[in-house]
């Protein structure tokens, strides 16, 4: 039975992240088995302490987990300050405060995974995990032999340099100097492979996840989702 601060109970239940989290607490607005705290130092039991933000308790929920296959012009956010359509606009019926594991660009679309569970999306989104996702995209030109090669051994993007990836060529269409590029990574810097392929001075024109670790977009359509078996929700932890 570990204690642990409570700004790091707050951010693994994924209400936010640790930062904000001292933030509330520093508000007011958190409170600890009833009383408002307001010190970053106090310590607590997950289990056994009852941890409040704005009055609404943590850990309350069930966990929940989706695939949703996001369509292209969606932001990967709970809500958006512009008014543009978000992926939760997808999960009106479910109860829980669920939230995008990650992002995909508004023009990308693809495989995202939903939930309410915080210490699960750190899971997923921790780089030692190393998890597997496969993008299509549809880029300009033909990328040739050497730069696949650079795109497989990692290139410098933003001063560093990108982990190791596949990538192969699945068609090419001369009339419309285009191609169609499978890449498997498993880093997940922001906007790294729109950015891999300007690198390598083929642009990316579409965009789309296709995988993420074991799971796929299988039948679904964009828009559609489906709620993940506990068997591949073990699988991904
Ligand atoms: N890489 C990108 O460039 N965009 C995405 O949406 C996902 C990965």
């Amino acid at each position: 039975n570990m204690m642990e601060r409570v700004q790091k109970v707050i951010a693994n239940a994924g209400v936010t992240s640790r930062r904000k989290a001292e933030k509330l607490i520093e508000e007011g607005r958190v409170k600890v088995n009833g009383k408002v705290i307001r010190e970053l130092g106090v310590k607590v039991s997950p289990q056994k302490d009852t941890v409040e933000v704005d009055g609404i308790p943590l850990d309350k929920e069930e966990p929940v987990y989706f695939l949703f296959y996001k369509p292209k012009q969606v932001i990967s956010a709970v809500q958006d300050d512009r008014g543009r359509k978000v992926v939760t606009d997808y999960f009106k019926e479910v109860e829980q405060r669920i939230f995008p594991v990650g992002r995909l660009d508004y023009e990308t679309s693809g495989l995202l995974l939903l939930t309410n569970d915080g210490e699960f999306a750190n899971l997923m989104m921790h780089p030692k995990n190393k998890i597997n996702k496969t993008y299509i995209a549809k880029v300009k030109g033909k990328p040739g032999k050497d730069e696949l090669k650079a795109l497989q051994r990692g290139l410098p993007i933003e001063g560093k340099k990108t982990a190791p990836a596949k990538a192969r060529i699945k068609s090419a269409n001369i009339k419309t100097n285009s191609s169609i590029v499978e890449l498997v990574i498993h880093e997940g810097r922001n906007q790294q492979v729109r950015k891999m392929f300007d690198a390598i001075g083929h642009p990316v024109m579409k965009l789309k996840r296709e995988k993420y670790s074991f799971l796929t977009l299988e039948n679904l359509k964009p828009g559609d989702k489906r709620p993940l078996k506990p068997i591949e929700v073990k699988r991904l932890i």
